[in-house]
């Protein structure tokens, strides 16, 4: 007998619809410890299927199957041979991406990115915490990894009640890994990068970016400079601007191995920066906006909206005629609409008027699970100034 979580009627209703995850509101009764497997039980005694449960989360239970089946290691090998699988039909043109994107692999709170030979992973819920000894020799088996880190400091699993550490799980990471994408080189150091070490959802909207790229190019909130460097090569000129001197230190470093020279990193506040060389009367070819997400939780919505405007605004205007500007936001709480209207105002009140060339979203590596609106947060568009 598996531990159990009986849910109720809401519960079961919201798992019909196909949303993988039970708040604790809707859990009637649970005999089951912190980080179980346990059976979801509805409320008339019928058997839901089988879940990760957490003690500590509002998000109680989130579902691994609807089917009377095992939860053994042949059961995580099927799970992650189909998210591996997945990677290698997309032939993507790197050796930095995706592997597993928890709920979307259906492998709920479990992130795997691969650093070329080298596993990052991310145990985001108690169950996955204490499934890791279990997943993480598959993981090297199925995928020949020489090392796997555990890149456990996110902020989430505070909510899990799960401590912040990162640490070797397997084999060798070393201090500083070398991948690439597309034609470009980066230096990754995955103990300390941002997120597992760097933007993997934007790889494919960098070589979306690069068939317009031209002329004089501004890369804002730029980070390693992935954007700018990738860009550079088809333009005059791509400057980077980032606030944090570890990112520009960077930018200059993955310039120097891929020998790019017309990449110009520096430090400053996007905000004060747009301003500044609106003044001065520059004017740019192709202008990247990749902000960090504005919009960490509802409460903060309008004030994001606010600052996307404003960037967005400032953006246009420094546009010359017939310019790009590809403008992301990866805040889920700002949805694809709510961030188009937002485009167009900015539009409206800098007196630019633009066409979109193209609407995108995250790399196909990061799917989005239809139906679970927490899986789709990176919004891209990629706008032409007319006039
Ligand atoms: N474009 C990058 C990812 C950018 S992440 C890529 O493709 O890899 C967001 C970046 O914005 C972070 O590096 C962070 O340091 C920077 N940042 C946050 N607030 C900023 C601000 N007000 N001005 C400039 N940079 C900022």
């Amino acid at each position: 007998m598996l531990p159990t979580a009986i849910v109720s009627a809401r519960g079961e209703a919201r798992l019909r619809q196909g949303h993988p995850w039970i708040y604790r509101a809707d859990v009637a009764d649970t005999a089951a410890e912190p980080g179980d497997i346990v059976d979801v039980i509805g409320p008339r005694q019928r058997f839901l299927g089988r879940a990760l449960f957490s003690d500590q989360s509002q998000i109680t239970l989130r579902l691994l199957t609807r089917e009377d089946e095992e939860v053994d290691a042949a059961f995580w090998r099927r799970r992650i041979d189909a998210a591996v699988r997945y990677r290698a039909q997309l032939e993507i043109d790197a050796t930095a991406y995706r592997l597993v994107h928890g709920e979307a692999d259906l492998i709920p709170s479990l992130i795997v990115d691969r650093y070329a030979s080298v596993l990052v992973v991310q145990a985001l819920s108690q169950a996955i915490d204490r499934a890791l000894p279990e997943l993480v020799p598959l993981l090297v088996e199925i995928t020949g990894a020489t090392g796997v880190l555990a890149r456990n400091d996110p902020r989430v699993r505070l909510l899990e009640g799960l401590e912040q550490r990162v640490e070797v799980l397997s084999g060798e990471v070393p201090e500083r890994i070398v991948v690439r994408e597309g034609p470009i080189e980066y230096h990754v150091d995955t103990r300390h990068g941002q997120k597992t070490g760097l933007f993997l959802d934007q790889r494919e909207n960098r070589e979306a970016a690069a068939r317009y790229a031209r002329g004089r190019v501004l890369d804002a909130f730029s980070y390693d400079g992935a954007f700018a460097l990738r860009l550079a090569r088809h333009a005059d000129r791509a400057e980077a601007v980032d606030s944090s001197a570890e990112a520009v230190r960077r930018v200059a470093e993955n310039a120097r191995l891929n020998a790019i020279e017309n990449v110009a990193p520096r430090e400053a506040n996007v905000f004060d920066e747009l301003r500044e060389l609106e003044r001065s009367g520059a004017r740019y070819d192709t202008i990247v906006l990749d902000p960090p997400a504005f919009a960490k939780n509802k409460a903060s919505i309008p004030k994001a909206l606010a600052g996307y405007k404003d960037i967005n605004l400032r953006a246009l205007r420094l546009l010359n005629p017939g310019g790009v500007l590809i403008t992301c936001s990866c805040s889920y709480n700002v949805d694809e609409a709510t961030f188009a209207a937002t485009i167009y105002e900015a539009s409206v009140d800098s007196h630019v008027p633009v066409t979109v060339v193209e609407k995108r979203m995250q790399g196909r590596d990061h799917p989005v699970l239809l139906g679970v609106p927490e899986t789709y947060y990176l919004k891209c568009l990629i706008l032409r100034r007319l006039i």
